[in-house]
């Protein structure tokens, strides 16, 4: 009977899949009308349930009438003392030993071991975490930028698994530091809690070893070894965007992880709300435990950054280069780390020593390519330009309607564009308060919403603004 099932089957489904879901199962008997078949693991069953339930269900009646039912047999993943979860794929005869060698190799057992997903029973589990041992919280700098994702890492990595920061969603943009931040945890874990099984992977690693599974009919191995950490760190899963059933694959490794109380550290380059591409379901789990920022770094903490740098590298800088560098690169850490690693071959090249000039010869080029900060000043002389008022104006204390338009949207514009506090832009226009730009922008917000001329002005010198 299971035999004409299978055949219904695969002429409905692709033959990778047929080969993949159905081709492991085993027909264990026929009581009356009951089929029970064997499926290698509770992941499989699930599988099958979620994406073949009603192909299984026609199948199965057609072949056994109206009353027809089927059940499961779950082959029980055999726990040892020291592994919660371990495979027990039966041996399925379709070959998949074998021909796996090309499978990037994540966990360092045994290099006579063919699928190297496969756990064996009994024997500890030593699984190479993949971490870089320089990204630890000890070099890792501390500022308003990242005090929040920091902290909630740091609570993650005394007592994974065990807070309410599960997953932990760490976003932010290139080079600020996710990556970093995601590894230190993973390395703090396993410095504290050495039997720990922490593993790093980031999302195109884990597709391609999907892909691989799915070439080499290994999946249920794939998953169990995933479903065996006790902390999966996934690094951008931005990339996940349209990769479905990678997606899928990744939402039951989650699902079973998350349950049995297991830590899960997320990095993305947006919050879960503005991420597109993901499916719903796996963007509603992101949101179950904290998402935390990383911004920009001010300037003291950049400068904190290098100096951290240099100080592990052994190399003394004169303060105002470091100041130099800190202040002309301004939008991600990796720039900053980048144009520092290119100011030091640049003078031992040169047999020079660096010092500010050296920097500022050197660093020209870096700090043109690089989307340099847009200035209060050039702001304010775009938007008097444009409404053709004097520019020392919208410094001054006069109310005329005109100024007071130019000097609000003045401000709004460089809250929006630079990275000024709200105090020193009030500084900046005239010595007015924090509170006075509060105002300017929510009248400014206003007047968008509700005046479309208006929105036209602030449309037009923002494109002038974006186009310098
Ligand atoms: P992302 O993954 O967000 O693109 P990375 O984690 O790769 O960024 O960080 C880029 C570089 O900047 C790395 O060399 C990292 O060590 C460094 N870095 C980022 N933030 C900090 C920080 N707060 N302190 C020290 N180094 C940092
Ligand atoms: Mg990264």
């Amino acid at each position: 009977v299971w035999n004409n099932c299978l055949q219904i089957i695969k002429d409905n489904i692709p033959a990778q899949s047929f080969k993949t879901w159905f081709e492991p199962i085993k027909a264990l008997r026929l009581d009356g009308n009951v089929l029970t078949i064997q499926v290698p693991s509770l992941f499989f069953y699930e599988w099958l349930e979620e994406h073949y339930v009603g192909l299984l269900r026609k199948t199965v009646k057609k072949q056994l009438g109206e009353e027809g039912r089927l059940e499961y047999n779950i082959v029980v993943e055999k726990s040892s003392n020291s592994i919660p979860y371990t495979t027990n794929m039966p041996s399925n005869g379709n070959g998949a030993e074998g021909k796996n060698q090309s499978m990037p190799m994540p966990i360092s057992l045994n290099k006579d071991i063919k699928n190297p997903f496969v756990i064996p029973g009994l024997k500890k589990l030593q699984v190479d975490p993949q971490l870089n041992q320089n990204y630890t919280f000890e070099n890792f700098i501390e500022g308003d930028c990242n005090r929040l994702a920091r902290s909630a890492g740091y609570a993650v990595a005394g007592k994974p698994g065990g807070t309410s920061f599960n997953p932990l969603m760490i976003y932010g943009g290139v080079g600020l530091g996710k990556t970093h931040l995601a590894q230190a945890i993973g390395n703090e874990i396993k410095r504290t809690l050495t039997d720990k099984l922490v593993l790093y992977v980031s999302c195109e690693k884990f597709t391609q070893q999907f892909v691989d599974a799915l070439k080499n009919n290994n999946i249920n191995d794939f998953v169990n070894f995933y479903q065996a950490m006790d902390v999966l760190i996934m690094d951008d899963v931005h990339n996940f965007a349209g990769k479905e059933k990678t997606q899928d694959i990744f939402f039951h490794i989650f699902n079973h992880l998350h349950q049995s109380g297991k830590q899960l550290i997320i990095t993305s380059d947006k919050a879960p709300k503005d991420l597109s591409g993901l499916e719903e379901r796996l963007l509603s789990r992101f949101k179950w435990g904290l998402s935390a920022d990383l911004q920009i770094p001010d300037l003291e903490t950049r400068m904190a950054i290098l100096k951290k740098k240099m100080y592990s590298d052994g190399i003394e800088l004169p303060g105002e280069v470091i100041e130099y560098v800190a202040h002309n690169i301004d939008n991600n850490v990796r720039e900053l780390e980048g144009a520092m690693v290119s100011l030091l071959a640049q003078s031992t090249l040169n047999k020079k020593e660096i010092d500010l000039n050296l920097a500022k010869s050197m660093l020209k080029n870096f700090i043109k390519n690089s989307s340099k900060e847009i200035s209060m000043e050039y702001i304010q002389k775009l938007v008097c330009e444009y409404f053709e008022v004097p520019i020392e104006m919208v410094k001054s204390k006069t109310r005329k309607r005109e100024i007071v338009q130019a000097r609000q949207i003045s401000m709004y514009l460089a809250k929006l564009h630079t990275k000024t506090s709200l105090k020193s832009i009030g500084a900046f226009f005239g010595g007015r308060d924090h509170s006075t730009v509060i105002y300017a922008c929510q009248t400014v917000d206003d007047l968008i919403d509700t005046d479309k001329k208006f929105k036209g002005y602030v449309a037009d010198i923002q494109k002038k603004l974006k186009m310098s």
